[in-house]
């Protein structure tokens, strides 16, 4: 097995430069600046891996669909022109309404050598998430497809007037002069399309996050986002030359589309797509027929493969495996372990957020992994602590504090703006630091450890108590398959911890396996963290994303108004 991309993380971090990075990719010909989609696809479909596999599409029936650089090349070129063709401006938003098909890839990339926005949208979404983010994002054109447009778009057109054209992809006749047959258009367009120039500065990519806190934002990324997509590719991903990646991530969250559309591209390895959802024994055949080297997924997912009974390594050939690495959530430590164990590779987690556009802290296939940490920062990235108050704002030197997770700007990636909110994108900044919104802190080794949302963080008798902490302490008993921990009003002491908990098959939910679950975390943690309440519940309400909503556990609990549910998975 070849070895990492790099080897002494000390030194490259020190004598990392932004500058020299970016010296690594093409920028488009005759210096008209840096353009994503020609770092991702045109530069390599001119060079060496004219013929090399870019994408391959499994479809649900498990067909496969392969495009190679150079097709890709010719397909995203039509793409740019189908939007000339309909008088499309620089910077006008296209939106995708699509599930992991080819036209979703086509048109991201197509819409990113046009300097058009491109703004991927979770397919399942209902007709008011959809219509919430298309009017919020000041949408120009839709892919989608006819089934979509009929349920879920055409009843909202009074209320988009920016709204230009829908593309349908699935039919080959226009439906009117407004809903177009996105084949026929392609089939009209010419291959031949020369990517304008580009300031490094120009919009690229609108993504919305996640909404696990609150009502989702939408954050604004720039082409040179696109060094952050190389640079994570070669030192987290440690992507070689002749690489099989796959990022079950769907492009409608931001995952889906830095890691599973540009970053192995930039980095000219060879993409799985799978079109179909969440199935364990399929995922494990493709990791096996497809020979997977890297496969990047997400704690949800884990800890579902966790609860089936299976090893993969045991039943399926994982030999060309190399790394597996999850983001999303916290991927407590007992993942971890569990995953090298059933994989027989490292498994590395990271952290980063829709606002930062690709990873900012790592675990590193040449580092010591140390089970339950983000690990440590990428070259470039300047990450800290910082205590923050109404007048302060403090960053904390000494290891172990907890305190806000900041980060210093300057990052490539870092968004531009949260669109139609100008107030609360510069709330959350002070001076050279923007403020994630998430709680951490730093050990004596430079490690960042995951400690909250600085939302979720329960004030308990004098102390500031993390969810992540009490969940991942659950865990650790036989019985618990998942929890969720939330902070419930209680005058005498603040808060108080309440545990959510999903047991794992075989285990009933009864008075003394809860008795013994509090009993077991008091042991643990201590009485003053460890959930004074427990309650078993079936499975715990999610973001389609894979993200706990304790919001919602907690909004239940108190009997307040649920909010914006527009991202909660239907179970
Ligand atoms: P919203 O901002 O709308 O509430 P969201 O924050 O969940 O939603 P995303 O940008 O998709 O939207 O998620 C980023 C957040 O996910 C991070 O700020 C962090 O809270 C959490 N997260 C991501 N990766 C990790 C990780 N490795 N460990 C712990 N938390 C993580
Ligand atoms: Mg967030």
């Amino acid at each position: 097995m070849k070895g990492p991309n790099f080897s002494d993380y000390e030194a490259l971090y020190k004598g990392y430069d932004w500058q020299k990075e970016k010296s690594n990719l093409s920028g488009l010909p005759g210096g008209k600046g840096l353009n994503i989609a020609y770092e991702a696809v045109d530069r390599h479909a001119d060079g060496d891996l004219k013929n090399t596999t870019a994408l391959r599409f499994i479809r649900k029936s498990g067909e496969h669909v392969d495009y190679t650089y150079a097709g890709l090349k010719a397909e995203t070129g039509k793409f740019a022109n189908v939007l000339k063709k309909l008088k499309v401006k620089e910077g006008d938003r296209v939106f995708s309404l699509l599930g992991r098909v080819p036209p979703l890839y086509i048109a991201s990339l197509g819409s990113l050598k046009y300097k058009a926005v491109f703004c991927p949208l979770f397919s399942v979404f209902g007709p008011e998430p959809v219509f919430q983010r298309l009017s919020k994002g000041d949408v120009r054109i839709l892919i989608t497809t006819t089934d979509a447009y009929e349920k879920k778009v055409k009843g909202l057109l009074g209320r988009l007037p920016s709204l230009q054209y829908v593309l349908l992809t699935d039919t080959d006749r226009d439906l009117d002069e407004f809903a177009l047959s996105y084949p026929k258009l392609m089939e009209e367009a010419s291959e031949e399309f020369s990517i304008p120039t580009t300031d490094p500065e120009d919009p690229a990519l609108l993504h919305f996050t996640s909404g696990t806190t609150g009502m989702p934002k939408g954050a604004l990324h720039v082409h040179q986002a696109v060094v952050i997509h190389y640079s994570t590719g070669k030192y987290v991903l440690d992507f070689k030359k002749g690489d099989i990646f796959w990022c079950t991530a769907d492009p409608g969250w931001v995952t889906g589309t830095s890691y599973g559309i540009i970053s192995p591209l930039v980095n000219g390895v060879t993409s799985i797509v799978d079109e179909e959802e969440f199935d364990g024994m399929r995922w494990y055949s493709i990791l096996e027929k497809e020979k997977v080297n890297i496969w990047y997924t997400a704690p949800t997912a884990i800890r579902r493969l966790m609860r089936m009974t299976i090893v993969p390594k045991e039943s399926f050939d994982l030999s060309h495996l190399r790394l597996v690495l999850s983001v999303g959530e916290p991927l407590h430590a007992g993942a971890v372990i569990w995953g090298e164990k059933a994989f027989g590779v490292p498994v590395l987690d990271n952290w980063w957020q829709t606002e930062t556009g690709g990873i900012m802290i790592s675990n590193y296939r040449s580092m010591k992994v140390k089970p339950g940490s983000m690990g440590r920062p990428l070259p470039g990235v300047h990450a800290a602590i910082a205590d923050i108050g109404e007048n302060h704002f403090k960053v904390l030197d000494q290891p172990g504090k907890e305190g806000h997770l900041v980060l210093k700007k300057g990052i490539p990636s870092l968004f531009r703006e949260y669109i139609h909110q100008e107030e609360r994108y510069q709330k959350s900044f002070h001076g050279d630091w923007y403020i994630t919104g998430d709680l951490a802190r730093i050990d004596s080794d430079g490690y960042f450890w995951f400690v909250g949302r600085a939302d979720d963080i329960i004030k308990t008798s004098g102390h500031m108590v993390g969810p992540f902490e009490v969940e991942s302490t659950l865990m650790k008993h036989p019985a618990v398959a998942e929890a969720a921990v939330i902070g419930k009003p209680e005058p005498s002491i603040g808060e108080l911890v309440k545990a959510f908990v999903v047991l794992k098959e075989g285990y009933q939910a009864e008075k003394d396996l809860e008795r013994e679950l509090i009993g077991f975390a008091r042991k643990t943690m201590g009485p003053a963290v460890a959930p004074k309440e427990l309650s078993f519940i079936d499975s715990l309400p999610k973001t389609k994303s894979g993200k706990i909503l304790r919001r919602l556990l907690k909004a239940r609990e108190l009997g307040l108004p649920e909010g914006d549910l527009s991202t909660l998975e239907k179970n």
